[in-house]
């Protein structure tokens, strides 16, 4: 079967094509999308190519605004001066991906709109409160990064839309942010557990806290209810211990090759737990 190669040069003209084709797809970095042609479970026939439009590949920061282009390879961003700084566990997560031949490739919006659970910059980006910002012949919308997988393989997104960019803060000068993956398989492996965790502190008291938990269910998992019970103490052995039991127990896990529900739960327990102990350590982006 013949399939048609388009390159519009706007969001919006992509968008359009997007409406005019049925059976159209996106393609960034083309490492999902190619491999699913090869494999028979996509059969496209159009593909709107996101090459050809500008703006989408730059990383900008104003004050503590950090904007990354949807096109921006996983590579780049983990080998950014600017984001190894002022982000450092997004870098670190990307830096996580695959093998080099993949990250020079992906992009991070083809990595966000594949909705894939076992993925490792959803996790982080959802621990940041990022935003993805999407856009459509009707203009463009806010997401917020923790709303955008919203089950296996699927995501916020409309079927014309596009991610042009995700914004991100720069952590404060009091705030850790670690991301700690754990493969079962093989060191290129996707996640069994992806965990991060941020957090900022006075005086070593906790101020703010998130903590994600990715590649273990649909989407990543975040509990705000638990987070709130570390607000206003310092993070502890005891209190880090209850946290990490907390989201052991209330994740019912997924199984696959990586991992059965009954390994997974422990490895929660486990990773969330040095996540946390990292941050008090030295806050720096995990491994
Ligand atoms: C060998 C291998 C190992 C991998 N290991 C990991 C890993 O360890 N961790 C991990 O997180 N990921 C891993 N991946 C997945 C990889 O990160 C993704 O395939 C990649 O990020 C997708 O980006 P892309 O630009 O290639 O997307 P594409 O393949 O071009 O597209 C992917 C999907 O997103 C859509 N899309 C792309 N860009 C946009 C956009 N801007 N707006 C809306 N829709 C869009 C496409 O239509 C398609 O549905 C691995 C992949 C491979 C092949």
């Amino acid at each position: 079967m013949d399939i048609d190669y388009l390159e519009p040069t706007t969001v919006s003209e992509a968008s359009e094509l997007l409406n005019l084709h049925e059976g159209s797809k996106v393609v960034a970095g083309g490492t999902a999308v190619v491999l699913m042609m090869q494999q028979g479970l996509l059969l496209p026939e159009v593909l709107v190519s996101l090459r050809s439009i500008d703006g989408l590949s730059n990383v900008t920061a104003s004050d503590d605004l950090i904007t990354i282009g949807s096109a921006v390879t996983l590579q780049e961003i983990a080998t950014s001066s600017l984001l190894l700084e002022r982000t450092p566990s997004l870098a670190r997560a990307c830096e996580l991906v695959g093998n080099v031949r993949v990250r020079n490739a992906a992009t991070l919006g083809g990595n966000l709109a594949e909705g894939d659970y076992a993925s490792d910059p959803p996790t982080v980006l959802a621990g940041l409160d990022a935003t993805v910002v999407a856009g459509s012949e009707r203009g463009e919308r806010r997401i917020a990064a923790r709303d955008l997988v919203t089950g296996f393989y699927e995501t916020a997104l409309e079927r014309d839309e596009i991610i042009t960019r995700i914004e991100v803060r720069s952590l404060e000068p009091n705030e850790r942010a670690v991301y700690l993956k754990y493969v079962s398989r093989s060191s290129e492996d996707r996640p069994c557990v992806g965990v991060a965790a941020r957090a900022k502190f006075s005086d070593e008291i906790v101020d703010d806290l998130s903590i994600v938990v990715g590649a273990v269910a649909s989407s990543p998992q975040r509990f705000d209810d638990v987070e709130d019970q570390a607000f206003g103490a310092p993070l502890e052995a005891d209190v880090i211990e209850s946290l990490a039991g907390a989201y052991s127990r209330g994740i019912s896990p997924l199984e696959d090759a990586r991992g059965s529900a009954w390994y997974r739960k422990r490895m929660i327990r486990v990773f969330v737990r040095r996540a946390l102990t990292g941050l008090v350590s030295n806050g720096a982006a995990g491994s």
